[in-house]
């Protein structure tokens, strides 16, 4: 998937959410998604690391994006929905999301796992995804070719000693994804919902959760783009229910 091609314009005209805009994976996809032409909402939790993708995305000259600061581990309905109505005044629909905001949590047994930390963990991983789903699922039946994407992890598809909290959430994303690509295979048939596997990418989650790994061994978030240029545009119509790999299988 790391030999697709985007043509310049594909994201052009379509307006996309991007959650954990503002650092590592999310940030290159924000600016990745301007930069193929899309008008893009960040969503994270420091303004600041907003204000810095948004300036450089205005000073690049691609589509003036839009910020949106949300904590998702504190989130109630009430902000869901205000997201929801500032982007149907503002745009009428939406075209796409890229569900990537996560936290790593503990790294300990279960049977030592803080009861608070999981449900931080849950909170921000698994209900965030849910909740912002179920609130603009009205703003993409409005667009004509709508895509959404769920992050997950290795250790989403196969469980591993001490992910705790952190595996458990990612198998429930793909779960997520897999119950809306059923549920909107219908009629309509303009949504499309899949997920990508990042694999191991120089990040700060990924320095947190391996402090002794050398990160120029992994490629940078601006590398495992085309996996989520091809989900987000036209080209993967047709395409959903499935697990993406961003890079090649170790
Ligand atoms: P980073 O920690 O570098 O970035 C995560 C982003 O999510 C940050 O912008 C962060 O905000 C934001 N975020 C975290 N908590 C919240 C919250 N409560 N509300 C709003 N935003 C929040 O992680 P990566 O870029 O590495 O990870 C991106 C995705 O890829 C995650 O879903 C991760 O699980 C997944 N992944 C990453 C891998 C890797 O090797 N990097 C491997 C497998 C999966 P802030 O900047 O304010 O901290």
């Amino acid at each position: 998937m790391l030999d697709y091609k985007a043509p310049k314009d594909l994201l052009k005209d379509r307006v996309i959410l991007v959650t954990g805009a503002g650092d590592g994976i999310g940030k290159a996809a924000a600016k990745s998604f301007a930069a193929h032409g899309a008008t893009v909402i960040l969503l994270g939790r420091t303004l600041k690391k907003l204000e810095a993708v948004y300036d450089e995305i205005e000073a690049s000259g691609h589509p003036k994006p839009a910020i949106f600061p949300l904590n998702l581990e504190g989130a109630a309905a009430k902000d869901y929905e205000d997201l929801a109505n500032s982007l149907d005044e503002e745009f009428g629909r939406l075209d796409g999301i890229l569900h990537n905001a996560a936290v790593l949590g503990p790294r300990t047994p279960i049977d030592q796992y803080n009861t608070e930390n999981w449900m931080q963990v849950m909170q921000v991983n698994l209900n965030a995804p849910f909740f912002l789903t179920q609130s603009l699922i009205p703003l993409l039946r409005q667009s004509n070719d709508a895509s959404i994407i769920f992050t997950s992890s290795s250790v989403g598809r196969k469980g591993r000693a001490y992910w705790g909290g952190y595996a458990v959430s990612k198998f429930g994303v793909e779960g997520l994804m897999q119950v809306v690509a059923d549920e909107l295979d219908d009629e309509h048939n303009n949504i499309r919902s899949n997920s990508i596997n990042p694999g191991a990418t120089r990040t700060n989650m990924r320095a947190h959760a391996y402090p002794a790994e050398n990160p120029a061994h992994n490629p940078a978030p601006e590398e495992i783009m085309p996996v989520y240029l091809y989900l987000m545009g036209p080209d993967s119509a047709g395409i959903t229910g499935q697990a993406f790999d961003a890079q090649p299988k170790k």
